[in-house]
């Protein structure tokens, strides 16, 4: 599995950056999961990655936040095809590709899905800004098997202890705690940025 992140407030030389978060899971399926704020932005860092984004196949969009869905529109000018999952279509974990799962809404206002990605290590937890809390995430995403990684925006999360046994920590995006995060583990922190490439 792959994931290459496509949309971040950080961006490596050549892509760039604003304030969203967008990824593309490489997977048995390609899913791209959220937008980003600026579909033109998005294209371009399709381009940067050597990506075709008509080869995607599925757009998940986890929280009707402007940063993860005002990319929509301009993502479509190159793929009208893709089936675009929206955040409130799953009340509980769900498969929604081979291997690929929703958590199905979680939280309130707004209300938020997850996805958690099956690879021969372990699951991969995928967020957006995590606003139901990434605990409560992760508790749903362990329903599915032990979780191995976790990517993506976790916003206010301070309950460092939740993350213990985690091999892959990837904070990024509206995460307020990264350094405290990457002092406490320091072997599983990894930043990523857009442009990055994760092999899993
Ligand atoms: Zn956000
Ligand atoms: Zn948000």
């Amino acid at each position: 599995m792959r994931v290459i992140i496509l949309y971040d407030n950080n961006a490596q030389t050549g892509f760039e950056s604003g304030w969203g978060f967008s990824c593309l899971l490489d997977h048995t399926q390609r899913i791209l999961f959220d937008t980003g704020d600026d579909g033109r932005k998005l294209i371009n860092n399709f381009g940067k990655a050597s990506i075709d984004p008509s080869t995607v196949n599925k757009v998940v969009l986890s929280h009707n936040h402007w940063d993860h869905i005002d990319g929509l529109k301009g993502f479509q000018k190159f793929n009208s095809e893709a089936e675009v999952i929206h955040p409130d279509g799953f009340s509980a974990p769900t498969e929604i590709s081979p291997g690929i799962f929703s958590t199905g809404a979680l939280g309130g206002n707004p209300k938020e899905q997850s996805l958690v990605v099956k690879t021969k290590k372990g699951n991969i937890v995928v967020t957006g800004c995590a606003h139901p809390g990434l605990e409560r995430i992760l508790q749903t995403a362990k329903k599915l098997g032990p979780v191995y990684g976790v990517l993506g925006g976790f916003h206010g999360f301070s309950k460092f202890a939740e993350l213990e046994g985690i091999r892959l920590i990837a904070p990024c995006h509206c995460t307020q705690h990264t350094e405290q995060i990457r002092q406490e583990y320091p072997n599983q922190f990894k930043q990523i940025m857009a442009g990055s490439i994760l092999e899993i």
